[in-house]
């Protein structure tokens, strides 16, 4: 008989999560913090969605989205996990650029990209301190209307080069094109230049099981392989869910389960009002990636190659080129042992933006070839550094927009959340659905790590107070 995932699940809590992504996983701890009592539900064998890692025989770990954040995420692991988990947080110093048109390493944070712009660039101070106060009070509320090109053509003319320095790591980390808005371009740039680019050192694994503790001891139910396949909604309120066929009520629901699927699929159209829906079918879904893993065989070195390194063989920043399926742009993260403290193991791994309908419309025979293929062409690009690497590695796979959708379930293998316009339809949710919200990367102000936590601590503290005003109601 397949195991009960939910044996001894209550048939009421105050609260169900819908999936355990860092916005599901944050807002659940929150609210279980308050005293409420919370169900939190992933389909996945692992709690994290996007924030992952797999494991392989020969003892090969590898992270799936532990490239970079910014020092936010210091305080924020603080305040809403634990300082245990705030205190593994540590900068990476050595993010590099090559590509045609410069190729330098750079601390990433302010004073480095002044010097840079200044010194090896040439561009005026003044300019590059006017541009950095620009980006620096730019906010959501502003409503800035401008695009990011708009930016770059008022602040650089013509410095394509400069437009890739300042653009090409923001389009890795959200999806965003130079015809965006430039508030998404703005606020990520911002929020990395303050103080660099950091990581979690213990591993993705270490920073989900302490949060996972952290969940439990706060009183929170959690539960795994627990697939979601209906939110309930009675008479415009929600009424719980229906998980592994089972009916489990709620007096409130947070999705985490991607917006589109939380409107059109987990509760359905006809839930909403017309003009509401019309809305959510504006929004656009943004791209997938693809990734390859390598791992390096027990007591194989690599020579120090920085952290994050940014390659690139296109002439100039292309926003199609990044996601097209002839990869000429490459980010590598290299994995030394200090990642996992008390490992001794080294990983690479190769990201790169990419569109979900390039790999969804093959056949199993053509995704496997496409897939080697993206292997063999992964390591002729990484040749070109380290000479030397097809002979280290005992151990290379792909993941594609495919991978990403299965195991998130997410609309076209997203892997940026959903753009800019997703962020109004997903706060709006609960005036059209009493008691129904979304937490998620959404648009991008809330995309990553840092967005998505700080997203989940909004939207508990929302569900939070409407709780006690429905208290102090009945
Ligand atoms: C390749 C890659 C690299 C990245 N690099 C970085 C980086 O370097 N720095 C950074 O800050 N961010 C990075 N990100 C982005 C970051 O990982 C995400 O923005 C963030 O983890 C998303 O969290 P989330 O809570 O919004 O959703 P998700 O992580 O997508 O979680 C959603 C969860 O809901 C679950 N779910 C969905 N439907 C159901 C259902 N019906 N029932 C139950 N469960 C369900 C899913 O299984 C999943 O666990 C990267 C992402 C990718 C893919």
């Amino acid at each position: 008989m397949p195991r009960d995932h939910l044996k001894g699940a209550k048939d009421y809590y105050d609260v169900i999560v819908v999936g355990s992504g860092l916005a599901g996983l944050t807002a659940a701890n929150m609210l279980a913090r308050f005293g409420i009592s919370v169900l939190l539900l992933e389909h996945h064998y692992q709690l994290g969605g996007m924030a992952t890692w797999f494991k392989r025989k020969g003892g090969h770990i590898f992270d799936i989205s532990l490239h970079g954040f910014p020092i936010g995420m210091i305080k924020s692991c603080r305040r809403y996990w634990t300082k245990e988990i705030a205190d593994n947080i540590h900068q990476l110093k050595g993010i590099r650029f090559d590509n045609p048109q410069f190729n330098f390493w750079t601390t990433f944070d302010r004073q480095d990209f002044t010097d840079k712009l200044v010194n090896h660039f040439g561009v005026l101070r003044g300019t590059v301190e006017a541009f950095f106060d620009r980006l620096r009070k730019m906010n959501y509320y502003d409503k800035v209307e401008i695009t990011t090109r708009d930016l770059f053509k008022e602040y650089f003319p013509g410095r394509t080069d400069v437009w890739r320095l300042l653009m090409e790591p923001i389009a890795y980390a959200n999806g965003s094109t130079l015809d965006d808005p430039a508030i998404t371009y703005g606020i990520v740039f911002s929020n990395f230049m303050s103080k660099g680019v950091y990581i979690y050192q213990g591993g993705t694994d270490d920073m989900v099981g302490k949060m996972k503790a952290d969940l439990i001891q706060n009183g929170c139910d959690v539960r795994i392989m627990s697939l979601v396949e209906k939110v309930l909604v009675e008479n415009g309120r929600v009424g719980g869910v229906v998980v592994n066929g089972r009916t489990i009520r709620s007096r409130a629901v947070i999705s985490n389960a991607g917006l589109m699927n939380t409107i059109f699929k987990l509760a359905g159209e006809d839930n909403f009002p017309a003009s509401y829906i019309e809305d959510a079918k504006k929004v656009r879904l943004n791209n997938s990636s693809c990734q390859v893993y390598m791992g390096l065989k027990k007591r194989e070195k690599i020579d120090y190659m920085g952290d994050l390194f940014f390659t690139s063989t296109a002439q100039e920043f292309d926003s199609d080129a990044l996601c097209a399926k002839k990869i000429t742009s490459r980010t590598y993260s290299f994995y030394y042992p200090d990642t996992r403290p008390g490992s001794d193991r080294y990983a690479i791994v190769s990201s790169t933006n990419a569109n979900y309908e390039d790999w969804a419309s093959l056949s199993d025979e053509e995704y496997e070839k496409d897939k080697k293929h993206l292997i063999d062409d992964t390591l002729d690009a990484l040749e070109g550094y380290l000479p030397d690497i097809r002979k280290k590695i005992d151990w290379i796979e792909a993941g594609t927009p495919r991978t990403f959708q299965h195991y998130t379930r997410h609309m076209g293998g997203a892997t940026f959340g959903t753009k800019f316009e997703g962020l109004p339809v997903s706060m709006s949710l609960p005036d059209h659905v009493s008691g129904f919200y979304h937490a998620g990367s959404v648009g991008i102000i809330m995309s990553g790590w840092l967005g998505t936590i700080n997203y989940g601590v909004i939207v508990a503290n929302k569900v939070a107070s409407w709780m006690s005003g429905q208290g102090e109601q009945s």
